[in-house]
């Protein structure tokens, strides 16, 4: 089908839950797709922060493929060798001792939401959840009680306690941790879809100390920024800073859906069988891609690669708002999840939609900010050939 046909497609079949870019892409490799009339793109959107090691890791694809032809699913009824050691590969590069594998990020949240109710519960009868007033959690209506209230309209009432508080204060949180029916603080330590929001450097090491004291949970939403997004494997190794509880999801399986929730020994023995589950969560076929994806960024030295491409990135963008002071508000960053902020929601409107037509693919992030997420494999080329095209589109924005 031409891009034409498939788009007039999906509005006649699929629900109209998204806004979409009229493009219908057929296929991919590296830092590129294709649509379906063949014009190329340089993909700094990646399925969302999903594919980090870029479309088709023949890595990915070699192990992917093995397993459909030796496995594909059996239920949690019974072990596997594949699961232990994708749980055993997590354990060992983070702060957790267990692992849970669901789906997806929402599920991972809903899972990690309910583990810590199970701990509160055990521990004197606490169950409110203190998070992020803007932050991003998922769609279910567990974690959508602790998202953006923007996402929450039409659909209460929610579940009950959950109490937000502005990201990147303390005090906030201070207060609200005086309520003795709080069992855990749920945070993002980077926000991805509230427009790559980076609190103060010392943030997460205030929450965590003021969560130590109170003797309550800190859980964190690595969804986006975890596996090797911010050059580091799990962004909370930045900030001297261990949690109780981790989500993670999207770039984990590597294309494949795949979500996970990991805890301290302390935590995680609050779930016995029977109290939690899932069907396909932890599957051979998510499993094997899981092992590939970490693998790789393992062996291949990705995390370093990162961390230097998005400091060389992070430069070149401070160049372009330099030379744009009129249009551009703000760039940040950490490793690979970037953010350009402009001066109004036109203007980033304008700028994303030009660039996307120059074939380079970003997200535009809470009207204002376009969101960059390249593959870890993305290099100086691809960034210079993105840069190449911001500048040419903000040229046209100026002067038009
Ligand atoms: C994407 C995202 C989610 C939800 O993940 P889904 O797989 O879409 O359910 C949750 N939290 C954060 C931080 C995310 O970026």
């Amino acid at each position: 089908m031409s891009s034409e046909e498939t788009i007039a497609e999906s509005g006649e079949y699929l629900m109209n839950t998204y806004g979409r870019y009229p493009i219908a892409l057929a296929r991919g490799k590296g830092c590129r797709v294709w649509d379906e009339d063949g014009k190329k793109y340089l993909d700094f959107i990646t399925g969302i922060a999903v594919n980090n090691l870029g479309h088709c890791h023949p890595n990915i694809v070699r192990a992917v493929t093995a397993q459909c032809r030796t496995l594909m699913q059996v239920s949690n009824l019974f072990h596997l060798e594949k699961q232990a050691e994708l749980a055993r590969l997590l354990v060992e590069n983070s702060f957790a001792d267990k692992v849970f594998f669901c789906n997806s990020g929402t599920e991972a949240n809903e899972g990690a939401i309910k583990l810590a109710r199970k701990w509160g519960g055990d521990n004197g009868g606490r169950y409110k959840i203190v998070h992020a007033r803007d932050s991003f959690h998922g769609r279910t209506l567990g974690a959508l009680s602790a998202t953006n209230k923007k996402y929450q309209a039409g659909f209460k009432p929610l579940l009950p306690g959950f109490k937000s508080v502005p990201y990147g204060k303390i005090e906030p949180i201070e207060k609200a941790l005086s309520d003795e029916k709080v069992c855990a603080v749920l945070l993002e330590p980077i926000q991805g879809e509230n427009g790559v929001v980076i609190p103060y450097e010392n943030y997460l090491r205030d929450v965590r100390r003021l969560t130590k004291k109170k003797k309550v949970l800190l859980m964190l939403d690595e969804i986006q920024v975890g596996m090797g997004r911010t050059g580091k494997l799990f962004a909370y190794e930045h900030y001297g800073v261990k949690p109780d509880i981790m989500t993670l999801a999207k770039a984990l399986g590597g294309g494949i859906p795949c979500g996970a929730f990991l805890a301290t020994n302390q935590v995680a023995k609050h779930f016995t069988p029977g109290v939690h589950g899932t069907t396909l969560g932890g599957n051979p076929i998510a499993m094997s891609a899981g092992l590939a994806v970490i693998k790789t960024i393992m062996d291949e030295g990705l995390l370093d690669r990162a961390a230097q491409s998005g400091e060389y990135f992070l430069e070149r963008l401070a160049g372009i708002k330099e030379a744009h002071p009129g249009l551009v508000k703000d760039v940040r960053g950490k490793g690979l999840i970037l953010g350009v902020e402009f001066k109004s929601p036109e203007i980033a409107k304008d700028v994303v939609t030009r660039a996307v037509g120059k074939g380079l693919l970003t997200i535009l992030t809470e009207q204002r900010v376009m969101r960059l997420l390249p593959p870890l494999i993305a290099g100086k080329k691809e960034i210079d050939e993105a840069i190449d095209i911001i500048s040419e589109t903000l040229d046209e924005a100026g002067n038009a």
